[in-house]
């Protein structure tokens, strides 16, 4: 159920409402539009009447059920879009925000190469796995703590900002010492305690879409954060499993314009693991941003042939900063922006 408040609601209206779904047993969510507060309650469905009793309070305009299932990311319980701040780098504003970087993070100069390389090319968020979902046991699975330290060294010589993968709520701390963004990757995006884990923390989240998760699942998954007070997650459509072998996933743009219709939050596109090739990262990129993502997540690796992960499918600096180019003139017809690179050395 949402509560809408009287455009004129103040603050005491508005904490007597709060304090009488609590006592109903829901959880209260405040969402503060710039038009007016609506409170949505969650909790068990089955009780929601006793929720219809609070329309008599002073500066309640009317409740009125939420009717899709994701209560809190569903854009009827807030119906302006939200917007990030990553310690200044706002997500799901006007600029199309791009987060590259290597797979994993390999060794110091690795990253540091590639943090100052995509930095020029003007990407605003490195990112880097320290901690590796791997297919295969005997295959690399990451640096670990020693990886966090590089990738927060990158950080301290280029101003970007860091995202990396969390696998497990015992390493949560740990994660969040370091990171600006945690990652929950799409092998964890129905990893029920972990997403909630993640919901109580104060660092936005990025939850990727489980490679044979739907999208009203995916947008659960979401909700599962949120319904623990973490509002700033940010979606990433990484691409499913489907009949088709040529590339590693069928990258699933129709779910771009979908989240935007249903949900207020930023929705990024993963075009290195949605194709799982270099070669057609780009023109995926280009058809994300015309399709409405907010933002991309692009593999970058100084030497692919040599990367310990996913070096097929990551992009040479060079090729990162044509692309983003490119991304930079297409964004204008669209009415977006993507941030200048820096002159060439
Ligand atoms: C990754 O970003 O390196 C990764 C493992 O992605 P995904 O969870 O989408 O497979
Ligand atoms: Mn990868």
């Amino acid at each position: 159920m949402i509560i809408v408040m009287e455009h004129q609601a103040d603050k005491r209206h508005i904490d007597r409402v709060i304090e009488e779904v609590r006592r109903l047993g829901y959880t209260p969510h405040p969402i503060f539009g710039t038009d007016r507060t609506v409170v949505a309650c969650v909790g068990d469905e089955r009780g929601k009447d006793r929720i219809q009793t609070l329309d008599g309070l002073p500066g309640v305009e009317a409740v009125v059920p939420i009717l899709k299932p994701f209560k809190l990311a569903g854009r009827e319980a807030k119906p302006e879009k939200t917007v990030i701040d990553v310690g200044g780098v706002k997500i799901g504003g006007k600029e199309i925000v791009v987060m590259a970087g290597p797979c994993s993070v390999e060794n110091r100069q690795q990253v540091l190469d590639t943090a100052e390389a995509v930095k020029a090319a003007g990407a605003k968020i490195l990112r880097g796995g320290a901690f590796k979902p791997r297919t295969s046991p005997y295959d690399f699975q990451g640096m670990e703590e020693e990886g966090l330290k590089l990738l927060a060294e990158a950080r301290e010589k280029t101003g970007l900002k860091i995202i990396t993968e969390l696998m497990d709520a015992h390493h949560l701390e740990l994660v969040e010492r370091y990171a600006d963004i945690i990652q929950i990757g799409a092998r964890n995006s129905q990893n029920f305690f972990l997403l909630k884990a993640v919901g109580k923390s104060a660092k936005p989240v990025m939850l990727k879409r489980g490679m044979s998760t739907t999208i009203r699942e995916f947008l659960m998954s979401a909700e599962y954060i949120l319904a623990q007070g973490n509002y700033n997650v940010i979606l990433c459509e990484r691409g499913i499993r489907t009949f088709e072998t040529y590339t590693r996933n069928t990258l699933d743009l129709n779910a771009v314009p979908v989240v935007q219709k249903l949900s207020h939050l930023p929705i990024f596109v993963d075009p290195s693991h949605g194709t799982g090739r270099w070669d057609i990262v780009a023109p995926m990129s280009k058809a994300a941003l015309a399709a409405g993502a907010d933002g991309l997540i692009i593999e970058v690796h100084t030497k692919p042939g040599e990367a310990v992960s996913d070096g097929a499918q990551s992009l040479k600096p060079s090729k990162f900063r044509e692309l983003m180019d490119d991304l930079r003139a297409l964004a204008v017809p669209l009415g977006r922006e993507v941030a200048p690179a820096e002159a060439e050395a």
